[in-house]
């Protein structure tokens, strides 16, 4: 960073957004193997909430790889430099008093504990989205497990590049058998508990 680049305080801090808003806002980090669900939960919980007038926005992997990270590629150093932007990102958006709802592969833990680092322990939710290999590569929405196959795509999570599973993750969401609508509960719970939102 320059040198000289100094902090300008604001005048309204984000307690006075959560104040405005009545609910606290925070990350809910979604990591999970491709195709484990993770956008499909992240996006049925933006819904849920939205109905429930809590501000909440996606941050999907996908989009976000189409705008500000389109220069970015999947190696160890540029998946570091994608997650980096992101939690960033998503720095900003609470600081703005939103939920924010991260769907991303994110398959090292090294790189989640970075993003948790970012926000503060305070502000970080894991929330493991967990599927078993083959069950993800049999939904392929996407048909990009038959192109990592095909080596068509390299560097692919679950087929050519490596997934570390949370070791201590806030809850684990286990797709095979919970359905998405299950999953948004216990999402919706946990916020409760740790009074981020009031569940009424
Ligand atoms: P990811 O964001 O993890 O790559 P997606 O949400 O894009 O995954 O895709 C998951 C696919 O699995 C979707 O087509 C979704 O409809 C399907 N699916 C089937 N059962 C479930 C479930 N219980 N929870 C979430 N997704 C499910």
């Amino acid at each position: 960073m320059e040198e000289h680049v100094v902090w300008h305080e604001g005048l309204v801090t984000k307690q006075d957004r959560h104040r405005l808003n009545r609910h606290r806002s925070c990350l809910v980090w979604f990591t999970g193997l491709p195709a484990s669900g993770k956008s499909t939960i992240a996006h049925h919980m933006e819904k849920e909430l939205f109905d429930r007038g809590i501000r909440a926005y996606v941050l999907d992997g996908d989009n976000i790889r189409h705008g500000i990270n389109s220069d970015l590629g999947f190696s160890r150093e540029e998946r570091k430099e994608n997650l980096r932007r992101i939690a960033e990102l998503s720095k900003l958006l609470v600081d703005a008093g939103i939920v924010v709802l991260a769907a991303f592969v994110s398959p090292y833990h090294e790189d989640r504990e970075f993003v948790r680092g970012i926000l503060g322990d305070e502000s970080f939710f894991e929330i493991y989205v967990k599927c078993p290999p083959e069950v993800c590569e049999h939904r392929d929405p996407k048909g990009q497990y038959k192109k990592a196959r095909e080596g068509i795509i390299k560097n692919y999570t679950g087929v050519s590049a490596p997934y570390e599973e949370p070791e201590t993750p806030d809850l684990v969401l286990n797709t095979e058998e919970l359905a998405v609508e299950d999953s948004v509960k216990s999402i919706l719970e946990l916020l409760d508990k740790r009074k981020f939102i009031l569940l009424v």
